[in-house]
């Protein structure tokens, strides 16, 4: 163990003497509309323009260009005069830092803004925009559109490694469609910018280049939901993977946040209907009588079962659209009442609980392996040593 350490002590004193590299990362962005008309100008900085590898055009302070699609190419223009037609527009930053305007006229969308570059394509009926983005910068853009702005430095932090962690062992997803990661719930959730909070960007800069790695050096995959309810789940329960580092652990710091309890109610006739159509319940069998009685959850588990009947509770959350897999039921004669405990899966980090660890003091670095089992916070540069 002592030998770890140092180990591991003695990597990140190799990766800090290493110059940081920037790393960039590629995001398929605003994919789910036809978009053929934008204009774009500067928000910081100003930008080189490039049609088809020509550069045509450099945006100065209030310049501006629109780009629409014309058949299968792309028009630029400024001002109204033609500079190209062409299959690919690049945007590139002159000098760091270098964020873009971008409003989209057809359809009509609300102006966002992008940190560093873009490339724009022809695309079907539209084109596809990607954004060029440091890491850095693309992470305090999601931590900013999942988390708001009023959280903890702390937390701040621990959810920029789980962002950077996420990202990096994902970035074959969208491999076909010529970018990395899209900017939706698929991938994470990325609006743009980071703009209303500078802890933001300050505690994905503090944690730059940090990930988090299982005891084989292998990125985890960084599950984290809203709340757990008081005890998170292990990944064997619920994606039928077992993980040595999403296990199982009692969590009383989410206990009086917003998220952690709720109720619901069903009729007993759909409750009925469901166990026998679906999961073969003899309501006329006396050992299947306690189908429609009480049923406690004090802890988490798996399965509700009743004798030979045994649902996962992860299914009854999906086919009841509950928040939680985290229930117990009480018989209130004509219908059913699910009180339920938390919000999510219940995988990995529990966002209030952590929300909450950040408030008490607890540093990033606690708050993660409070949430991960057996894991490692390292520098990038570890896992390339790693992989040589
Ligand atoms: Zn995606
Ligand atoms: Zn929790």
């Amino acid at each position: 163990m002592i030998f770890f350490k140092s180990l591991f002590g003695f990597l990140l004193l190799l990766s800090l003497a290493k110059a940081q590299q920037t790393n960039y990362v590629t995001i398929g962005i605003m994919s789910e509309f036809p978009i053929t008309s934008v204009w774009i100008s500067a928000a910081q900085g100003s930008y080189f323009v490039y049609a088809d590898n020509n550069k045509i055009y450099t945006i100065n302070g209030k310049g501006s260009i629109h780009v629409s699609k014309v058949g299968d190419s792309l028009m630029v223009k400024t001002n109204g005069e033609v500079l190209a037609t062409c299959k690919k527009v690049k945007m590139l930053g002159k000098d760091a830092p270098n964020s873009f305007n971008i409003k989209c006229l057809q359809p009509a969308l609300p102006e966002r803004t992008y940190d560093d570059n873009l490339e724009i394509r022809p695309n079907g009926k539209g084109m596809k925009l990607i954004n060029r983005v440091n890491i850095d910068h693309y992470v305090a853009g999601v931590v900013e559109a999942e988390n708001g702005i009023s959280q903890n430095f702390e937390f701040y932090k621990a959810k920029s490694i789980i962002c950077r962690t996420y990202a990096l062992s994902n970035l074959k997803r969208h491999e076909a469609e010529g970018y990395q990661l899209c900017d939706k719930v698929h991938c994470q959730v990325y609006k743009g910018k980071n703009k209303r909070n500078d802890d933001i960007i300050m505690a994905a800069v503090a944690t730059t280049g940090i990930v988090i790695v299982d005891s084989n050096i292998k990125l985890i995959t960084a599950a984290f939901h809203s709340n757990c309810g008081g005890q998170t789940m292990n990944s064997e329960d619920v994606w039928a993977l077992p993980t040595t580092y999403l296990k199982s652990v009692k969590d009383t710091f989410c206990l009086n946040k917003p998220q952690a309890r709720w109720e619901t109610t069903i009729t007993k006739k759909d409750w009925l209907t469901y166990l026998t159509l679906k999961h073969n319940c003899n309501l006329t069998d006396t050992l299947h009588t306690d189908c429609y009685s009480n049923y406690e959850q004090p802890y988490r588990e798996s399965d509700l079962i009743i004798h030979d009947i045994k649902i996962p509770f992860k299914k009854l959350r999906t086919d009841f659209n509950l928040r939680s897999g985290f229930f117990s039921i009480i018989d209130m004669g004509d219908s059913i009442k699910i009180v339920g405990r938390g919000f999510g899966h219940g995988l990995g980090l529990c966002q209030e609980g952590a929300m909450r660890m950040s408030e008490l003091g607890y540093k990033y670095n606690e708050i993660l392996h409070f949430y991960y089992k057996d894991v490692h916070l390292v520098d990038l540069s570890v896992l390339d040593f790693f992989k040589d």
